[in-house]
């Protein structure tokens, strides 16, 4: 579904992906690790549209993504971020329909359909009509991903979903996206937690210094993972 040749991104003169090759397939979860500042935030961003890069290619379904309408895009590539970036002043329900309403030009009804069917795929049902500020840290996520989810994404990117959560909260939102994952969904999850890769993801790649190292099964990694600093 997403090819990546030769990818290449600087900064003014840092060289942050130095020739990143990857393919993913439809269906896959790929985790991604690696030290702090390997480029993985760099990587999704680019996956994502939202940085331009100075050579190689991204394909999603075989069509450049510099080719697509930015509208497109956005519907095609869901993104969670580590903070959830929810609107303050929105009830749950009016966060997620947003983009429904404002992209795919649905009416308020039928947005207001989909938010509650993908808000109880994240157990969060009972608080579609309240504020952001009601929830706690880990449903805050969890509305994230429902928000992500509304737009019924080929794919769904996650930079560092659990990191910012308080260490008790963080199960809730794992178990969220491990569901996802048995669901089928399409992901690519950058993340530190292990237990995520093993029970989750189909492959694992492990970056340094703006390259992939290693691409292989979670259980083969995990075997010779004392090579590596994870986090
Ligand atoms: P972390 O685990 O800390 O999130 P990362 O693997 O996600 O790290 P990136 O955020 O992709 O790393 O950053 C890779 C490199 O690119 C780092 O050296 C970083 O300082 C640099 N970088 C990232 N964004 C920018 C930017 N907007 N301008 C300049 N340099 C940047
Ligand atoms: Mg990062």
């Amino acid at each position: 579904i997403i090819k990546i040749k030769k990818l290449v991104k600087s900064f003014g003169d840092l060289e942050v992906l130095k020739g990143v090759d990857l393919t993913v397939l439809k269906g896959e979860v790929l985790v991604v690790m690696g030290p702090s500042g390997s480029g993985k935030s760099t990587l999704l961003r680019c996956i994502a549209g939202l940085e331009p890069y100075q050579d190689g290619i991204i394909t999603l379904e075989e069509k450049n993504i510099l080719n697509y309408d930015r509208k497109k895009l956005v519907q095609k590539i869901g993104f969670v971020f580590q903070q959830h970036n929810l609107f303050p002043h929105l009830k749950i329900i009016d966060n997620i329909s947003l983009g429904l309403i404002r992209t795919k030009k649905m009416t308020k009804k039928d947005a207001y359909d989909i938010a509650l069917k993908v808000l109880e795929e994240v157990h969060l049902k009972d608080k579609a009509y309240n504020f952001p500020s009601q929830l706690s840290g880990g449903q805050q996520q969890r509305a994230g991903i429902a928000r992500a989810l509304a737009m019924d994404p080929e794919i769904i990117l996650f930079d560092e979903p659990t990191s910012a959560l308080d260490p008790s909260l963080v199960y809730e939102v794992k178990e969220t996206m491990v569901e996802l994952a048995k669901m089928g969904k399409t992901m690519i999850v950058v993340t530190h937690e292990v237990d995520f890769a093993k029970k989750a993801g189909n492959r694992i790649i492990f970056m340094k210094d703006g390259k992939i190292l290693e691409n292989m099964d979670p259980e083969t990694f995990f075997k010779t993972e004392m090579k590596y600093e994870i986090a």
